[in-house]
C-alpha cells in the first residue's frame, strides 16, 4: 500500500509523522472519510467542502487547494490500483513546539491513506443493530462545535469503549440538555407514522454527507422529513430507526436501550432508503 504523505507516495513503512506534530500532540487537525465505490469517490466535493470548513473553524490554513486535493485522492486509489474502499484525508497543524499554540507550527501535513473499511458484518444490514445510551455527552458546541470533524475524537472514542464494554457494538449520545445528538461515528434517524426525523445539527451532530444523502432520498421518495430535537423516548417509540455514516452507510437499529424499535426487525421504509442509497453510490462523485 502506497501513502500519500506531504506531496508523495510512500510505502506504508514509510508514511511517518513528525512526533512534534500537533496532529500527534494535541489532536490538532482535522480529518475526513471517504468511500471509493466502483471507481466513484462518493460526494468527493462535499467531503472537500466539509474538510475546509472544519479547517477553517481551527484556524489552519490548507496547504494544497480544492483541485489539488482532488487529484491527489484521485491519485491514490490509482496507485493502490482500487476501485472501492476507504480513503482517509488527515490534515494535520504541522511540527511545532511542545507548548500548545500553533504559532509556529508547520507545515501543515497533508496524508491521505487508501485501505478498506467492513464497520460491520454483512449480515447486520439484514438482522439490524442495538445500541446503548452511555453516559458520556457529546460535547458542548460552545467548547468545540460537534460539526468541525477534528483529529480529536476521545469524545466518540470515550463514548465506544463504554457501549463495547457492556456488550454493544454502538453507542448513542445525548447533548448537555439529554436530547439525541448523534453515535459515535454516525448520525441517528426515526421514523414515526411516516415521517422520517432526525435532530437538528445544533442538538451536536455532524453534518454527515451520508446524513445529507438520506434527506435527499426522503425527498425523492416523497417520505415527509424534519430536523426536530429527539429524546431517548423518541427513539424507544419510534417505528423504525437508522444510523448513517460514510464507513457504516445506511444501517438498520431495532434495538435502543433494550427496548426493540417497532417490531424489533428492520423497517419497509428503513430498507427503502438503504437500497436507494446503494443505488447513489457508485454514480453520484467523482470518477478515478
Ligand atoms: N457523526 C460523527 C461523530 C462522525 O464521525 C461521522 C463520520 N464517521 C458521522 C456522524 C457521519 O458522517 P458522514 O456521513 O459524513 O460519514
Amino acid at each position: 500500500m502506497k501513502v500519500f504523505i506531504n506531496g508523495k507516495f510512500v510505502d506504508k513503512e514509510d508514511a511517518k509523522v513528525s512526533v512534534f506534530d500537533h496532529g500527534l500532540l494535541y489532536g490538532d487537525g482535522v480529518f475526513e472519510g471517504i468511500r471509493l465505490y466502483s471507481r466513484c469517490v462518493f460526494k468527493l466535493h462535499e467531503h472537500l467542502e466539509r474538510l475546509e470548513q472544519s479547517a477553517k473553524a481551527i484556524l489552519l490554513d490548507l496547504p494544497m487547494t480544492r483541485e489539488q486535493l482532488t487529484e491527489a485522492v484521485i491519485e491514490s486509489c490509482r496507485v493502490n490500483e482500487l476501485t472501492d474502499g476507504y480513503l482517509r484525508l488527515v490534515i494535520t497543524r504541522g511540527p511545532g513546539h511542545l507548548g500548545l499554540t500553533p504559532d509556529g507550527c508547520g507545515p501543515a501535513g497533508v496524508i491521505i491513506i487508501a485501505d478498506n473499511i467492513q464497520l460491520y458484518p454483512k449480515e447486520m444490514y439484514e438482522s439490524g443493530l442495538k445500541i446503548i445510551t452511555v453516559a458520556t455527552r457529546r460535547i458542548n458546541s460552545a467548547a468545540l462545535p460537534p460539526a468541525v470533524k477534528s483529529l480529536n475524537y476521545l469524545n466518540n472514542i470515550l463514548a465506544k469503549i463504554e457501549a463495547k464494554k457492556v456488550g454493544f457494538q454502538e453507542a448513542l449520545m445525548l447533548n448537555d440538555k439529554g436530547e439525541v445528538a448523534e453515535c459515535t461515528g454516525d448520525n441517528v434517524f426515526v421514523i414515526k407514522k411516516g415521517q422520517l426525523y432526525t435532530p437538528p445539527l445544533d442538538a451536536g451532530s455532524l453534518r454527515g454527507i451520508t446524513r445529507e444523502v438520506v434527506i435527499d432520498i426522503a425527498h425523492e421518495l416523497g417520505v415527509p422529513f424534519s430536523e426536530q430535537a429527539l429524546t431517548r423516548y423518541d427513539l424507544w417509540n419510534a417505528d423504525e430507526c437508522f444510523l448513517t455514516g460514510t464507513a457504516a452507510e445506511v444501517i438498520p437499529c431495532v434495538e435502543v436501550d433494550h427496548r426493540e424499535v417497532g417490531s424489533g426487525v428492520p423497517g419497509d421504509l428503513t430498507k427503502s432508503f438503504i437500497s436507494h442509497f446503494r443505488q447513489k453510490v457508485s454514480v453520484d462523485g467523482v470518477l478515478i
